[in-house]
């Protein structure tokens, strides 16, 4: 066994194969799997191992796209040929207009990815699978490259290709403990002896807390029990003549392929276990959990209904074993927050169909430090400290009970609620609140003008549309109050502080005392990584002089690593998070500055307190920290509060609001201004996948000065764009068009879209999308796919309301 090695990945199922396999194709031959026991032995040996192209983003299609590929070429091999089943095709049921209108969406996107999922009806459905009745059925998602494969010779392939290329694999050697040494390399003790390598990848499947704990990590990965069996012959299989499509079941929680002349039937019951919560024994290897066909009695009767045949045979087998779930059901694939050259592959609840896929990326994230495609996703950091072992469960509990029900954009399921609030939270749930969850935080969505009030899930235009327009009106013509709460906040110290977020950003950020900017960071390929807003605080009796750097909710975890990273050890500058201590309160329209004036001693008058000032006061009584920054486009400043004192400063606030009509505004309206000002979300529409030339951020760059990512975006100019961010106005007032709808024209995809969203005080319904650069220019003109419709757009200026920014200067 090598005693020393670049990297070592910890666990032999499909996720760990797939990642060796690919570290190889990266070009990091010198690697190594350890496997406690022989390959295939957690999860995936008694995998109902479907393969699907079907995904809810783009990068879960492309992912899916490269597994399909992957394992049709090691099906293809003469000297390993691998068994895959594919090509059979695939249903994903409806029974509701809203469904199909869903399945339509995810086609549109789909095609951007050279993907064809086609919209069948009832009838369609049933012709291509003979077994099913088209009772309480609308029609469904037909995906033509479903099928399945055999999980252990998939494995031993990749394996077998791995070791060709120079990689090890050492089978019954179990990973005891993680040792990380000073210079951030590992030294991974096994039951064989230890390896020194410079990275460890977490490939553990159920067992991957066993393996956290030995780095101190606990990740947000539970376990349930998951059941399945297999049919004996069904004559009208055997009659069909060809093999029967997959079939997904979000009515009755099913799904179900060929397996032989029979079918093999899984269930999603809603009377689910958790597995292994307590510990797991030692000596579950390639085992089961014990079958509890009692548990899916309600799930099978739909079966029953859908495909009447199988009350005609017996069942031949039926297996129970461990599944791993997430919070929010996606794995957690790419870098471990908080370590230096630790990764993980974990969290996949269908590692079959992507664990091809998720190994290429995480390979390609270790090796290049990025993946080809945005994997915000399925990073590890997209949630943050909130992730314990009960909300964990309670998500993978609501989601196993959903599994083929997928979410639509405005509904926000009710497991784990609360999970992170502010003192403020019951007060505007008493108030009429209606809240979405922003990585864990209750964040208003709307105010419900009556307590009964609810919205239809649905990717249509829903009952809040006209709620929403209220809110906005009082933005623009009064003012508005909103919390922001989760916001993330950093605070930078030290003489150096200055001359690193200069190296950080690409573009010159304000270092002035009392004044506020925007700053791009990019990563090593000229791409973006983040966007942050720079406060500029000088000594006070609240602290040393400071720099608050403020970013997008979620992204503590990835700005801390990312921002970590680049600290050189003789610079002095101390980095400390303040997200979860503050929230901001924004108070936003023409009426804003007197509000101020009214809670607040300083002068807030234009001149004494311009756009983009920073300033401390007090609110009321409460001490705060106030921005002149906006993003609803109108007069506005943002009010950063400690949590302690939030409640009073929100009475102060809407005290001095009575006075001119002020209203709550939430997380709708404010998504709705700022795609009339042409403002842009992280990980919406500010990807690892574009520049910020093509994002249309020419003016925070600065060529003239050095910056992290510079030489790789010098080649990127060099080569030309290949995409840019346009604004669209959209010929329709039925739906917005949402992230991923593809825009044609003709039959060719030029383009998608990242964002959409009515914009009120223009009376237009916006998208951002990246397209080619031949359809940039203004007033270019194509379709977008909404829904299944194709939309007239049209390209319009970013920033289509108060382009001079004469009413957020005023
Ligand atoms: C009943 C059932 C049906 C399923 N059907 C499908 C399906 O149709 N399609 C699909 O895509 N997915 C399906 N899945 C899910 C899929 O099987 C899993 O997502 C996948 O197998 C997980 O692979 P993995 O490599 O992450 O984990 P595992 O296969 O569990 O591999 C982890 C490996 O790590 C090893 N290990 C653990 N601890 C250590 C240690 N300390 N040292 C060394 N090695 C260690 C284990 O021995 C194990 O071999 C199904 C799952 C179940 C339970």
């Amino acid at each position: 066994m090598k005693t020393q090695t670049r990297a070592v990945v910890i666990g032999g199922g499909i996720a760990g194969c797939s990642t060796l396999y690919h570290l190889t194709q990266e070009g990091w031959t010198d690697v190594v799997l350890v496997e406690r026991d022989e390959l295939t032995s957690g999860t995936t040996w008694h995998s109902a191992a479907q393969v699907t192209n079907f995904g809810m983003n783009q990068t879960m299609v492309g992912l899916k796209t490269h597994s399909i590929n992957l394992y049709q070429d090691l099906r293809d091999d003469p000297d390993y040929p691998v068994q895959y089943n594919h090509g059979d095709g695939g249903i994903r049921l409806a029974n509701t207009e809203a469904q199909m209108e869903g399945y339509r969406h995810f086609a549109s996107m789909a095609r951007g990815m050279g993907v064809e999922f086609e919209v069948i009806d009832a009838e369609e459905c049933a012709r291509r699978h003979p077994l099913i009745s088209t009772e309480n059925l609308l029609g469904g998602l037909w995906d033509g490259n479903d099928g399945d494969i055999d999980p252990a010779s998939l494995c031993q392939a990749l394996a077998r290709r791995a070791r060709k290329a120079g990689a090890e694999v050492y089978r019954q050697t179990e990973v005891t403990g993680l040792t990380q040494l000073k210079d951030d390399s590992w030294i991974v003790h096994t039951s064989k002896g230890d390896i020194a390598c410079e990275v460890v990848v977490n490939a553990c499947g159920y067992r991957v807390n066993e393996v956290g704990a030995m780095m101190g990590v606990h990740h947000p990965v539970m376990s349930m029990e998951h059941q399945y069996f297999v049919t004996e012959d069904i004559p009208g299989i055997v009659e069909a003549g060809h093999r029967m499509p997959l079939l997904r079941c979000p009515i009755s929680d099913y799904y179900c392929r060929q397996e032989k002349q029979g079918l093999l039937l899984g269930f999603y019951e809603q009377d689910c276990r958790t597995w292994g919560m307590d510990g797991i024994d030692p000596k579950f290897t390639n085992d089961l959990c014990p079958d509890d066909l009692d548990r899916i009695t309600d799930v099978l009767e739909g079966a029953f209904e859908r495909m009447p045949a199988l009350m005609e045979v017996g069942i031949k087998n039926v297996v129970n074993g461990p599944i791993t779930y997430t919070i929010d059901g996606a794995p957690l694939v790419g870098p471990i927050p908080g370590k230096r050259n630790a990764f993980c592959i974990i969290g996949l609840r269908a590692g079959l169909g992507e664990g091809g896929g998720h190994g290429w990326l995480l390979a390609q994230q270790i090796v290049h430090g990025e993946a080809c495609y945005d994997t915000w996703v399925i990073d590890p950091r997209r949630f943050t400290g909130h992730t314990n072992v009960e909300l964990t469960a309670l998500k993978a509990i609501e989601d196993y009970q959903n599994e083929f029900r997928f979410h639509f954009p405005n509904e926000h399921r009710p497991a784990g609620r609360d999970a992170k609030t502010t003192p403020l939270t019951p007060v505007l749930a008493a108030e009429g609140a209606e809240f979405t969850v922003v990585n864990g935080w209750e964040r208003v969505e709307f105010m419900k003008p009556s307590p009964d009030f609810h919205v239809t899930p649905s990717f249509k235009f829903d009952e809040a549309f006209d709620v929403v327009g209220e809110e906005v009106a009082a933005v623009q013509n009064a003012v508005g109050i909103a919390e922001v709460n989760g916001f993330n906040r950093f605070e930078l110290t030290g003489a150096d502080r200055h001359s690193f977020l200069d190296r950080m950003f690409c573009g010159r950020v304000t270092q002035k005392d009392g004044r506020v900017g925007l700053g791009y960071l990019l990563n090593h390929h000229g791409c973006i990584k983040g966007e942050a807003t720079v406060a500029n605080l000088p000594a006070s009796d609240r602290g040393p002089a400071r720099t608050w750097y403020g970013s997008a909710a979620a992204a503590e975890f990835h700005d801390m690593d990312w921002l970590q990273s680049h600290l050189r050890a003789d610079e002095d500058v101390q980095i400390r998070s303040l997200t979860n201590d503050q929230t901001i309160l924004v108070v936003a329209g023409p009426k804003a500055r007197d509000v101020m004036q009214a809670v607040s001693r300083a002068d807030w008058s234009r001149e004494a307190f311009p756009w983009l000032s920073v300033r401390e006061c007090f609110v009321g009584f409460a001490p705060a920290t106030v921005l002149g920054v906006s993003f609803s486009g109108e007069l506005a400043y943002e009010i950063h509060v400690p949590n302690a004192n939030l409640y009073s400063a929100y009475k102060a606030l809407r005290a001095a609001g009575v006075a001119h009509g002020m209203r709550m505004f939430g997380a709708k309206a404010v998504d709705s201004m700022r795609m009339e000002k042409g403002f842009l979300h992280w990980k919406a529409d500010l990807m690892t996948e574009f520049d910020p030339f093509e994002t249309g951020l020419d003016r925070f760059v600065r060529l003239d000065k050095d910056f992290v990512g510079k030489p790789a975006l010098e080649a990127r100019v060099a080569a030309g764009k290949t995409a840019q961010l346009v604004c669209l106005d959209l010929d329709s007032t039925d739906a917005a068009a949402h992230g991923g709808a593809s825009v044609m024209d003709g039959d060719r995809v030029v383009g998608t879209v990242t964002s959409g969203d009515w914009g009120y005080r223009v009376g237009r319904n916006l998208a951002y999308a990246f397209v080619k650069p031949d359809f940039a220019s203004l007033g270019t003109a194509f379709e977008v796919d909404v829904l299944g419709h194709r939309v007239p757009a049209t390209v319009v200026p970013m920033g289509v309301y108060d382009p001079d920014y004469a009413r957020m200067r005023s």
